[in-house]
């Protein structure tokens, strides 16, 4: 090891992605720690009720998703409440509420993993692909100063040699979706997203990579997937960090 790296590990604080101990010296290129790194290896694996397949192989996706159009959906792991505390969740959980490069980067990294096979099956390259967030309220932008997904969708798409375009459009007003019942939840995402008219050609005939941190009945991302439909895309990939095991399976 050189003096100068070995002084990096001395001076600069790493801290795990999930639950923010300090990394040791020998863990100073890790994310997680190694009680978090185990938990999020077998949370990648956990099967699937419906199709038995690991979280990152699953293609079931929410009815609504299906019936919008989308192509696929795509987790890192399986999401629930109930687990709040499980490091997986800790991670999604600061990613929400902390700006930080090295997270982002991280979930993007695992993100850019699943979407080589997607590709091959459609027989596109990922330099054509075009990289677009869920965007986050304009209430939550303004408290928390940025859009997680946002932040992944910009990493995602240095990583692929893609192009990052925020296209879908927040409207002012809109009602916070915690409070809603899943069908106004949809008319309020519905009313309060656009793509605008000089944005639709770049999007027309296009291959999208729609990302959000969470889908859990995917409604947001149902809205915004017939928003790119609309606007011409050729087809849209949906990319989650984690997808709510019971309230997405299709029946
Ligand atoms: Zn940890
Ligand atoms: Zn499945």
């Amino acid at each position: 090891m050189s003096a100068w790296e070995y002084i990096r590990r001395i001076v600069a604080v790493r801290k795990c992605v999930s639950c923010r101990a300090i990394l040791r010296y020998d863990d100073f290129d890790e994310s997680f720690c190694p009680t978090c790194k185990l938990a999020w290896q077998s949370a990648k694996v956990e099967n699937c009720p419906e199709c038995y397949k690991a979280a990152t192989e699953c293609t079931c996706m929410p009815k609504q998703l299906s019936s919008a159009g989308a192509l696929t959906l795509r987790r890192l792991f399986f999401y629930s409440p109930k687990r709040e505390n499980e490091p997986q969740n800790k991670l999604i959980y600061f990613l929400k509420h902390h700006k930080n490069a090295r997270a982002s980067r991280f979930v993007a990294s695992q993100l850019a993993k699943l979407i080589p096979s997607e590709l091959d099956t459609l027989g596109i390259d990922k330099s054509e692909l075009l990289v677009v967030n869920i965007p986050r309220g304009r209430t939550a932008v303004l408290n928390y100063g940025f859009d997680q997904a946002a932040e992944i969708s910009r990493e995602l798409a240095k990583i692929l040699g893609a192009s990052y375009l925020p296209v879908i459009r927040r409207r002012r007003g809109g009602r916070e979706q915690k409070k809603l019942s899943a069908v106004e939840r949809k008319k309020n995402i519905k009313d309060s997203t656009y793509i605008k008219e000089s944005d639709k050609e770049r999007v027309s005939g296009r291959y999208i990579l729609l990302v959000d941190d969470i889908v859990t009945t995917g409604a947001s991302m149902s809205v915004s997937l017939a928003h790119l439909r609309r606007a011409g895309a050729k087809g849209v990939i949906c990319l989650a960090v984690a997808s709510d095991l019971k309230k997405e399976i299709e029946k």
